[in-house]
């Protein structure tokens, strides 16, 4: 399977993500390796909410988006036969039904042999997918890139679960292996001095915004590879890793983030990895201009799509 034509996908008034075949998550076609699932909810949301709307303009900005990825020399609608897998739905304001339902339904597309892209939605969403990718593949390396460690605690808000907490559960919970944690794109202010030890004591290292500019993307991708080998990695991508000017289209921006470039150059010199699924989070399209960090979500999505691809071809290669 790969795109439809750009007339296609005119003619019947709906934009999938990129452009690709409906499928519905229980009903994966036995060739779809990959497949995209929306999140409509931001109930973990700590201040401004809006970030449920972002699937669906995601989906819309997402079929600019072509087919052939010149770095890699790649399709990866093709190479990946993705799919849109439709939206994860529950009551949205039900945090506790929402974790269920997207446990459940990332290991339904896990069980179906393809590797789940979330398009949140708020970032509460990372530890439930966590949990069911961690239930299939084992604790693996989580690449957590954002300008926040969402590893606070329930003192904070009076409430373990939000988007400021996803991190501290998955490695409470040994989601995470021990030291194949990175954590890129942190900056501004903590709230105590001793905010990183949750991640610390983990292993867990902190690649700083000012740490990533002077490195480069691919020195940072480049220890990455190194240290997972052929381990299981997620990657999760809270857009406000980047920096405002670039993502706007946040709930809680911090100024002095990455660069759109360099976010998209971190992901790309991943190639290699076994990706083992993905998330990109906190677009919130009321704040977004011109659809600047919609479009970013759809390119950070198709250099992680890619990742997947590279993944099928060398194994399809291996097989002969
Ligand atoms: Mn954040
Ligand atoms: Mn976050």
């Amino acid at each position: 399977m790969s795109q439809q034509g750009a007339l296609e996908y005119l003619s019947h008034g709906q934009t999938p993500f990129f452009r690709l075949p409906s499928a519905p998550m229980l009903e994966l076609p036995p060739s779809a390796r990959a497949a995209f699932l929306g999140v409509p909810s931001d109930a973990g949301t700590t201040y401004q909410p809006g970030a449920r709307f972002a699937p669906f303009h995601v989906r819309r900005v997402s079929a600019l988006v072509q087919g052939w990825h010149r770095g890699h020399r790649i399709d990866p609608f093709e190479a990946s036969g993705a799919v849109d897998g439709g939206n994860i739905v529950f009551p949205p304001f039900d945090r506790e039904a929402g974790r269920a339902a997207i446990e459940r339904a990332v290991a339904t597309v896990l069980r179906a042999g393809a590797t789940p892209f979330l398009v949140g939605g708020d970032h509460s969403l990372t530890y439930p997918a966590l949990r069911a990718v961690a239930g299939r593949h084992g604790p693996v390396a989580l690449v957590h890139v954002d300008a926040h460690l969402d590893t606070s605690g329930p003192e904070v808000w009076g409430d373990a679960h939000h988007h400021g907490t996803p991190v501290r559960h998955a490695i409470e919970e040994g989601l995470v292996a021990p030291d194949r944690l990175w954590q890129v794109g942190i900056r501004g202010s903590w709230g105590t001095p001793s905010d990183g030890d949750v991640a610390g004591r983990h292993g867990g290292r902190i690649v700083d915004a000012d740490e990533l500019a002077r490195r480069g993307p691919e020195d940072v991708a480049g220890e990455i590879r190194r240290v997972v080998g052929d381990g299981p990695l997620y990657l999760s991508f809270d857009v406000d890793a980047v920096d405002p000017a670039f993502a706007p289209g946040t709930g809680t921006p911090v100024p002095g983030g990455l660069a759109a470039r360099e976010a998209l150059a971190l992901v790309r010199a991943l190639a290699g990895v076994r990706l083992a699924g993905m998330d990109v989070v906190e677009v919130l399209p009321a704040l977004d201009h011109a659809d600047l960090t919609a479009h970013l979500a759809a390119h950070l999505l198709f250099e992680g799509l890619a990742l997947a691809a590279l993944r099928v071809k060398e194994l399809e290669t291996r097989a002969g």
